[in-house]
C-alpha cells in the first residue's frame, strides 16, 4: 500500500530561469538514481519527479504547468505529502560513464554522478539547454556545458559536445535524461559509438505503480517497467511519437 510522507522544504534554490531545486529536511535514503517519487499537494493534483540526491532528500522542478509552477513558489517549511521510491532507476556499470543531461532532467544525473564518485566510477557530464540562463548547476564530476545559441560553454546541442567528446575517448555506457528527441538522438549516437544507453522517460503518470496504466508506452508501463530503459526503447511504436494527456487522449510528441 502507498503510504504518503509528509516532508518539509528546508531550501529552495532557483537554479535558471525555470528550474528551482527544493532540498527537503528529510533522507529518502533507500532511493536509487533514475528512481522516482509522486509529490501531492492536497487539493491540488500529485506528480513525479526524478530524485536529484538522497541526503537530503533533493528535487529540481522545472516551472511548467499550474503544478509544477506551485512547486517551484514553495519556500523553507513549505508541506509536501510524498510516496516512494518508485520505478526501476540507473543500473550504473562499467569503468567509464558518460551522463547527458537536458533541462531539469540533469537533476537525477547529479545524484548519479555522486554514487559514480563513491563507488570509483569515472563520469563525464555533459549538462545542455538553449541558453546560459537555463544551465543547471554542474556535477560532482567533469562537466561539459553546451547551449544552442552559444551564451556559454560550447555552441550547439548535447550532440556537438557528445560527437567531440566519442571522437576522444570511450564510455561503457551513456546515461541521459531530458527532453525525449535529444534522448533519442543520444542513444543513436551511444549505439554508433559502441557503447551501451540508458534513458530516463517521461510519461503522464497517475498512480506511479503500474495500476491505472495511463503510461503506457506500447506493451510498456513507464512507471515500472521503467523510467529507465536500455537501448531496446527506441523499438518501442511509441518511442518520440506518441504521449497521452492528462484525459489519456493519445497525442503527437
Ligand atoms: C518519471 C517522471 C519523472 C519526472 N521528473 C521530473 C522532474 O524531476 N522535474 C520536473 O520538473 N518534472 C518532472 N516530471 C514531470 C512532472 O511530473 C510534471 O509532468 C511536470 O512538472 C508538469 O506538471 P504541471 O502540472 O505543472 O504541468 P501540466 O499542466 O500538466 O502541463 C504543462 C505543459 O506540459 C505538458 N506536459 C505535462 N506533462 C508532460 C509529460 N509527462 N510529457 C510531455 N508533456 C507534458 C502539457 O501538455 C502542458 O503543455 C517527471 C515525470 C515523470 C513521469
Amino acid at each position: 500500500m502507498p503510504i504518503h510522507q509528509i516532508s518539509v522544504v528546508a531550501k529552495a534554490e532557483k537554479e535558471n530561469d525555470i528550474v528551482t531545486t527544493l532540498t527537503f529536511d528529510t533522507p529518502l535514503s533507500q532511493a536509487q538514481p533514475g528512481q522516482f517519487v509522486m509529490l501531492w499537494l492536497p487539493g491540488e493534483d500529485e506528480k513525479p519527479y526524478g530524485v536529484a540526491g538522497i541526503s537530503p532528500l533533493r528535487i529540481s522542478v522545472g516551472a511548467r504547468g499550474n503544478f509544477s509552477k506551485k512547486l517551484c513558489s514553495m519556500k523553507k517549511g513549505g508541506k509536501v505529502w510524498l510516496r516512494g521510491p518508485y520505478g526501476k532507476g540507473f543500473d550504473l556499470k562499467g569503468k567509464r560513464a558518460l551522463l547527458i543531461g537536458g533541462g531539469y532532467g540533469f537533476g537525477p544525473l547529479r545524484f548519479l554522478a555522486e554514487v559514480a564518485k563513491k563507488k570509483k566510477i569515472s563520469a563525464t557530464a555533459i549538462c545542455g539547454a538553449r541558453s546560459k540562463g537555463l544551465l543547471m548547476a554542474p556535477a560532482v564530476c567533469k562537466t561539459i556545458f553546451t547551449t544552442d545559441d552559444g551564451s556559454a560553454g560550447t555552441k550547439g546541442n548535447v550532440l556537438v559536445a557528445m560527437k567531440e567528446l566519442l571522437a576522444k575517448e570511450k564510455f561503457d555506457t551513456v546515461y541521459t535524461c531530458g527532453p525525449e528527441r535529444m534522448m533519442s538522438a543520444v542513444a543513436y549516437e551511444a549505439k554508433a559509438a559502441g557503447a551501451d544507453c540508458q534513458l530516463l522517460l517521461e510519461r503522464y503518470m497517475k498512480c506511479g505503480i503500474g495500476i491505472c496504466g495511463h503510461c503506457c508506452m506500447g506493451e510498456k508501463l513507464v512507471c515500472i517497467d521503467g523510467p529507465m530503459f536500455g537501448l531496446e526503447i527506441l523499438e518501442n511504436p511509441e518511442f518520440c511519437k506518441v504521449w497521452r494527456t492528462k484525459t489519456g487522449k493519445r497525442e503527437p510528441i
